[in-house]
């Protein structure tokens, strides 16, 4: 094993920054094969990476958070990546239901700390149980969102999984974004239709107005400090210093080391 780290990574993203989504998603079935999986949570972007993935022919395996308390809509959009996009979604799962979870430590959402514990226990947990399986995960988050992710990097190391995390879109601007959705006629959550910028759980997530932040519906009961899940640590965490560990040939390849693959 080898240790790679945010700082070791530098070359690598300015590398790919000239590279479009559909280049960086080929570079990362080439790099990491099967040992990559596209995280998704049948919001708008991650729709346009899996319809990027389906129409490249990428053998890219989907991971979906099922919190038990998703919209019918999401578990909808989730249905139609299957079935339309022919794209293997793994629907992970909490260990309890909500209302189990709500029996053992009652409603944990309504708090600013109890918010914290309940995505853990929802997503984050979920999602650790499954990322043995993955070096690299491909996330869906775009610069163009602002906030924390105004200067999220391509590829980031991801601490909490121990993967790798690679924003295919990070560089997709609005107009970008809005112009490939309408050419390519992505399958979309319906609820950004009714408002929604941004979709969780149907606990955590109302319809924002027009002149609101994005992410100004997500957790709107418990106030302005309640923004990020965890689910994302580029939205929490910018230490350059962290690493992680990968096996040595893959962090030599992750790094091109090797002329046995091109980025
Ligand atoms: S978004 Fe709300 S309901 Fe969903 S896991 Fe987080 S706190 Fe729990």
């Amino acid at each position: 094993m080898a240790k790679i780290s945010q700082v070791d990574l530098t070359d690598l993203n300015r590398s790919l920054e000239e590279r479009t989504p559909q280049e960086i998603l080929a570079w990362a079935v080439s790099v990491f094969e099967d040992r990559v999986a596209i995280m998704s949570a049948m919001q708008k972007a991650g729709s346009v990476v899996c319809q990027m993935a389906s129409a490249a022919g990428l053998k890219l395996k989907v991971l979906f958070v099922d919190t038990g308390v998703h919209f019918q809509e999401t578990l909808d959009t989730r249905d139609r990546m299957i079935s339309d996009y022919g794209l293997e979604v793994i629907t992970l799962h909490p260990e309890q239901t909500m209302q189990q979870q709500i029996e053992e430590h009652g409603i944990l959402y309504l708090t600013p700390d109890g918010q914290s514990t309940c995505c853990d226990l929802r997503k984050t947990q979920p999602l650790m149980n499954a990322a043995d399986d993955y070096d690299a995960l491909i996330s869906s988050l775009r610069r163009a969102d602002g906030g924390r992710r105004a200067n999220v990097p391509i590829v980031s190391v991801d601490t909490n999984t121990q993967t790798l995390k690679i924003n295919a879109l990070a560089n997709f601007s609005d107009r970008e974004f809005d112009e490939y959705i309408l050419r390519e006629k992505v399958i979309v959550n319906p609820l950004h239709e009714q408002g929604f910028a941004t979709i969780g759980c149907n606990r955590c997530t109302t319809p924002v107005l027009p002149d609101e932040e994005k992410r100004a519906g997500r957790w709107r009961h418990l106030g302005p400090w309640a923004m990020y899940c965890g689910i994302n640590p580029t939205d929490v965490d910018r230490g350059g210093a962290k690493s992680i560990d990968l096996p040595s040939e893959l962090v030599d390849k992750v790094l091109n080391r090797t002329d046995d693959f091109m980025i």
